[in-house]
């Protein structure tokens, strides 16, 4: 027969997630085979033992979303290659920033005529300009590539709370219902639509948002303020979508992956938690500390996407039209106390 085999890239909070929500699908979905091959970057646990042996031991992932049952079908791999090589739907989700050595990794190792999703926020930025990561998931492994973004904090839907997904594709939709049929459930409400950068731009971004709301609410500035800077950095978010890319469309960011991804990042997520407790620490104490601290090896996003972001700005001349983004960057190396995020943020008007 013709059944996909599907393989995640990634096992941390939402990769593991992720790997629930198919595991659960291709058991009950005849067009797929049941068993989903979950690539593990291999650590050695506290108690002596591999994090694989364990996940496939105890069928939970003990360190990045532990109590929660994945599905017997889901079996860990630590060596990327193997875990790869028979797949024909690839589901990516990793901290941006491994991204660019995993594609470097897959080169040549992937099956003939296999689909891709990205799961991943964030963008790499080249001497030639920014990269969105299924740009480079594309170009690098010459692989279609659709995204799969929204308001989808990992904890929540691993207790199967109700959310909403957008997928974005860029031609073939009936790829693109392949992808909303192996993730939605009765709590996983995903649709898909016909704007890859858009939908992957709004992921990326929001993350950057994130930082300043967090900011907001450790210097204990009130919910006005705080929907003030989402509102302000909304408006930043769809103009660099459209100024990088004109394709980009208005509705983009009234789907899940728009206003609803920043409004529940804003509210429950990690990058708001950590910016909280880096403005009340007055900036004396580094994200990449905190992050350490207070995530459990789980990884941030928004500050170097607000690095890479001001790169971009830099680079183009932009960097007066975008105040909430750049000042999120100098506030995350001290060049800016906390307190700036408000001060400039509202300081020069920005596109309608
Ligand atoms: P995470 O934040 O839990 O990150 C930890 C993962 O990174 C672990 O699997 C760890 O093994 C891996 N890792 C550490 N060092 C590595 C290395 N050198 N090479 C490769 N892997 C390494 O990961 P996550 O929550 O699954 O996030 C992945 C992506 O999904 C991110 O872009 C994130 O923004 C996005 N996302 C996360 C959530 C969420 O609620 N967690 C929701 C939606 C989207
Ligand atoms: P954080 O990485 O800030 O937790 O955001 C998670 C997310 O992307 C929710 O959709």
């Amino acid at each position: 027969g013709h059944k996909s085999r599907v393989t995640v890239v990634g096992s941390g909070n939402w990769g593991s997630v992720a790997a629930k929500l198919i595991a659960f699908n291709t058991l009950n979905l005849p067009s797929f085979h049941d068993e989903v091959r979950m690539w593990v970057f291999q650590e050695i646990l506290p108690s002596g033992e591999k994090l694989t042996d364990v996940i496939n031991r105890t069928n939970e992932n003990v360190k990045y979303l532990p109590g929660i049952k994945l599905g017997k079908n889901v079996v860990a791999d630590a060596d990327l290659e193997n875990a790869v090589k028979d797949a024909n739907m690839l589901v990516f989700v990793t901290p941006h920033q491994f991204m660019e050595g995993i594609c470097k990794r897959l080169v040549g190792k992937i099956k003939e005529g296999a689909e891709a999703i990205s799961l991943i926020k964030g963008m790499e930025v080249k001497m030639e300009g920014p990269c969105m990561i299924s740009s480079l998931i594309s170009s690098q492994l010459k692989i279609n590539c659709c995204v799969l973004m929204g308001a989808n904090i990992a904890n929540e839907i691993a207790v199967e709370k109700l959310s909403e997904a957008t997928v974005g594709y860029r031609e073939n939709r009936e790829t693109a219902e392949k992808w909303v049929q192996l993730f939605s459930t009765p709590y996983f409400m995903v649709s898909a639509i016909q704007d890859v950068e858009g939908v992957e731009l709004c992921g990326t971004l929001k993350n950057v948002v994130a930082i300043a709301a967090g900011l907001v609410d450790g210097l204990e500035m009130g919910n006005n303020t705080k929907a003030a800077i989402m509102r302000i950095g909304l408006r930043e978010m769809k103009a660099f979508s459209k100024l990088l890319f004109p394709s980009v469309k208005d509705s983009t960011f009234f789907e899940s992956c728009g206003v609803a991804d920043l409004i529940t990042t804003c509210l429950g997520g990690r990058n708001r938690k950590v910016a909280d407790a880096f403005a009340r620490n007055g900036g004396q104490r580094s994200f990449d500390d905190l992050e350490a601290e207070m995530l459990q090896g789980q990884k941030l996003q928004g500050v170097s996407t607000a690095r890479e972001v001001y790169g971009v700005l830099r680079h183009r001349g932009w960097l007066e039209l975008f105040p909430l983004f750049s000042t999120v960057h100098e506030i995350s190396t001290g060049r800016l106390p906390p307190s700036a995020i408000v001060k400039y943020s509202e300081q020069k008007p920005i596109f309608s």
